[in-house]
């Protein structure tokens, strides 16, 4: 069924009868040519592309829990392509770009909001880094704005601009980034992937690999073994515990980022605001809620909930740049599983296992990059060699000191 205005109006005069169940619910086949494990949005994304820009048939997603229960589902939403690096700065505006068209290529409504981004930097040393970081958005054809402090007072009245110890000097906007409903992200490919003939599988846990003499076969599940031509994981924040069951370590470390919605405020922030100091960033939801967050739990954890010194300075960061927020009250956090790579870049790569694929290490950062992953993952699936865009992504790269390291952290997930 296509969603369009029409339908919406005769489904309205008819009692809303005729709606469809978004995707089906079938039981696994024997056989597919490719499985993806992990339903979340990488995953799904992946599939989407797979049938339909590669016209690959016989897919099937294996999702452990259901559509929507990982980080897809739990993000603060925030899509930019900001970078400054050459392998990553090309990839996420090509995101970017995919999203500005996603509804109209997957006919649903996930609310791609270009409300913008703006990046604030309290000293002139941070302004010098933004506009080598704005020179490099534009080398990609992103766009990039560099704001005065006098420019963000007339736009941002209520930040605190002279706050004594991070007073604001000014930002960086790229006015195309903003926020994108995470969860429609999800139904959306997984309704455009079903369309295509791929068999979504929920409550479908991968437990094993079937390997034989370096070649994946095949993978087994609690709904049984399954065969495959090709096996891609997808899996996020449970990367290196899957990889793990064939075999492979992963420069990877697993840790849990949080994020909070506030109650419900009239329109105030027009965009998404990030703290140049601190960790801190914070957007405004269609129903009011401020939705904020800002750095991991600095601990290795596969546990989905965070702990109270983060929750303090996440306030902290919000009040160094905007003290109204001390009036809100908090309604709901939670916490989500960081696959963190060790530089702080992700993964599209084949394993050393013929068959076997790899797609992880997003980091908290992996949102935006749903469309460009599941393009670029889809088609090293397809075609065995890595998108133009996603070829710094290997897993090989610290071996052959080829790090992507953005944030200039060195080897320290924690502090990414
Ligand atoms: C609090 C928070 C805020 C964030 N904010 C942003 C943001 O503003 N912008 C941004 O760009 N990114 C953000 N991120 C990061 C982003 O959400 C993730 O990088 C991205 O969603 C990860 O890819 P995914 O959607 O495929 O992951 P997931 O949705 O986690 O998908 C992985 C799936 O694999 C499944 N799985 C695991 N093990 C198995 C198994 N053995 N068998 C079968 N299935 C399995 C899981 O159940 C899960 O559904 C945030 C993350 C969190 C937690």
């Amino acid at each position: 069924m296509r969603y369009s205005a029409l339908k919406v109006f005769t489904q309205g005069l008819t009692g809303n009868k005729g709606w469809k169940p978004v995707w089906r619910e079938p039981d696994p086949k024997p056989q597919y040519n490719v499985i993806i494990i992990g339903g979340g949005g990488h995953g799904l994304a992946t599939a989407y592309y797979l049938a339909k820009e590669f016209g690959i048939q016989s897919i099937a997603v294996l999702e452990k829990g259901w559509i929507g229960s990982g980080n897809i589902g739990r993000n603060t939403t925030i899509v930019r392509s900001n970078y400054l690096l050459p392998g990553n700065q090309p990839f996420y505006e090509m995101s970017m770009k995919l999203w500005e068209n996603l509804e109209q290529d997957f006919n649903y409504n996930a609310m791609v909001s270009q409300r913008s981004i703006l990046n604030l930097f309290h000293s002139d040393s941070q302004r010098d880094a933004f506009v080598r970081r704005a020179n490099a958005m534009m080398l990609s054809g992103a766009d990039a704005e560099l704001a005065s402090a006098e420019d963000l007072r007339r736009e941002l009245p209520f930040l605190d601009f002279d706050n004594a110890r991070f007073p604001i000097k000014g930002g960086l906007f790229q006015r195309r980034g903003g926020t994108v409903r995470h969860d429609a992200v999800a139904w959306g490919y997984a309704r455009g992937a079903d369309l295509r003939g791929v068999d979504i599988i929920q409550n479908c846990e991968v437990t094993g690999f079937d390997i034989k003499d370096g070649v994946c076969t095949g993978v087994q599940t609690t709904k049984g073994a399954i065969k495959a031509g090709k096996v891609a994981v997808c899996v996020a924040g449970s990367s290196s515990r899957v990889m793990a069951k064939a075999g492979i370590r992963l420069p990877i470390e697993s840790h849990v980022l949080q994020a909070f919605v506030t109650e419900g405020l009239k329109p105030v922030l027009p965009g998404v605001i990030t703290f140049g100091v601190g960790h801190f960033y914070v957007s405004q939801s269609d129903k009011g809620g401020l939705v904020f967050g800002g750095n991991i739990d600095g601990y290795n954890t596969y546990a989905q909930r965070g702990n109270l010194p983060v929750v303090e300075d996440v306030a902290e960061g919000g009040m160094a740049i905007m003290p109204m927020i001390g009036r809100a009250r908090l309604l709901r956090s939670w916490g989500g599983l960081m696959d963190m790579s060790m530089d702080g870049s992700p993964f599209i790569d084949k394993t050393h296992i013929s068959g076997l694929y790899f797609n992880g290490g997003w980091c908290y950062g992996g949102f935006k990059a749903t469309p460009a992953s599941g393009m670029c993952y889809a088609h090293l699936l397809a075609r065995d060699v890595p998108h133009p865009h996603a070829t710094a992504f290997r897993l090989d790269r610290f071996k052959r000191g080829y790090l992507i390291d953005e944030k200039g952290q060195g080897a320290q997930p924690n502090l990414h």
